[in-house]
């Protein structure tokens, strides 16, 4: 009889869910609501045969940290936390939650998108401390969404249930992808521009694409100084598409009228951090996906893929394949 596979989950979103797994593994999990110090990571996947994990960095160390790790289940669809290229040179499949937070963080994207054309974040702190300035104010003078052009840079799954969203709002979308995504197009109305058209013609600019070689610093000081002076940036993609420091400068200098980030590079920002000060930029601590259903329903994800793994099964979200060929594992 061979022992029970041992699972280690960094992250709990529901305790229920959890004991499905344990129905077919010894499973450990850290307690606390916030992330495990990296080398408590370390310790904590020692023996472990699967991770569960949520934003943690899997890389070389990590996994050489962890000699018997089959398989890494990410608790979300962006995966640039994972190092895939040493998961498979290691035989460790890795699974991540597509799809299941489409529409969540579509809705998070409107709720940026309206903080910051409506300077949200400055009203609210505003009303509560005694600076309550009328509406005939003009610094209370925002932006309006209808009759307004979006451009969404990436125009993949949440992309476009940010665009479907757009056209209730009667917005004009634009889009740019490398690859014209026309199903999209036919479903939403959205129209494929080139990069800098897309800078230069959007009103409101949603970036939502994985991180990547092809995307780190898609948003610099070039592109900045192109875009309308009146602009609104939101990023729910990752923090590093965008250029911290140009970025800061240009909302300082009131190059366009504001950004509101889910996602900042670092993650967190210190506290002291230039762009907390600033009226003109709303940030939220990376929330896209966090509601209580969605949440559940990657983590579910996540035990399924875990569970079929542990059974020598792909799993049904597998980002490498070949992982158990190329690392000679099972
Ligand atoms: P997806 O369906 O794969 O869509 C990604 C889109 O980005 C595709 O249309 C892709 O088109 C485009 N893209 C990729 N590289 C590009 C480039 N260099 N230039 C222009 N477009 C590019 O992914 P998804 O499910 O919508 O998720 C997108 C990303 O959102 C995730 O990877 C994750 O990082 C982020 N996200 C954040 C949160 C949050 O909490 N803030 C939540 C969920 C997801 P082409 O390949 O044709 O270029």
């Amino acid at each position: 009889m061979s022992e029970r596979p041992r699972v280690f989950v960094s992250r709990v979103v529901d305790f229920d869910l959890l004991a499905s797994l344990e129905q077919v593994a010894e499973v450990r999990h850290n307690a606390a609501d916030q992330a495990l110090p990296r080398a408590a990571l370390l310790e904590a996947v020692r023996d472990a045969d699967a991770l569960l994990c949520g934003p943690d960095r899997v890389d070389a160390a990590l996994l050489a940290a962890a000699p018997s790790l089959r398989m890494v289940a990410n608790c979300s669809v962006g995966y640039d936390n994972i190092d895939l290229a040493a998961c498979t040179a290691r035989g460790v499949w890795a699974s991540n939650t597509p799809g299941v937070l489409t529409e969540t963080t579509a809705d998070m994207a409107f709720a940026l998108l309206l903080a910051a054309a409506r300077q949200l974040g400055p009203a609210r702190d505003a009303a509560r401390d005694g600076a309550w300035r009328e509406f005939y104010y003009r610094g209370w003078l925002g932006r309006d969404l209808h009759d307004a052009t979006l451009g969404i840079a990436g125009l993949g799954r949440i992309g476009t249930a940010v665009a479907r969203r757009a056209h209730g709002f009667g917005m004009r979308i634009l889009y740019h992808n490398r690859t014209p995504n026309v199903a999209a197009e036919a479903e939403t109305g959205a129209c494929w521009v080139s990069k800098d058209a897309l800078l230069r013609t959007s009103d409101f600019l949603v970036l939502v694409m994985p991180l990547s070689p092809s995307t780190r610093g898609f948003i610099g000081a070039a592109e900045l100084e192109a875009m309308k002076r009146d602009a609104v940036l939101v990023n729910i993609a990752r923090g590093p598409v965008v250029d911290t420091a140009s970025l800061t400068a240009a909302l300082q200098a009131r190059r366009i009228f504001g950004a509101a980030l889910d996602v900042t590079d670092p993650e967190p920002l210190p506290a002291d951090h230039p762009l907390y000060r600033l009226d003109n930029c709303f940030i939220a601590p990376h929330l896209g996906s966090a509601t209580l259903r969605t949440r559940r329903e990657m983590f579910r994800m996540a035990i399924d893929n875990i569970r079929a793994a542990l059974r020598d099964e792909l799993p049904p979200n597998c980002l490498n394949p070949d992982a158990r060929r190329v690392g000679g594992g099972a």
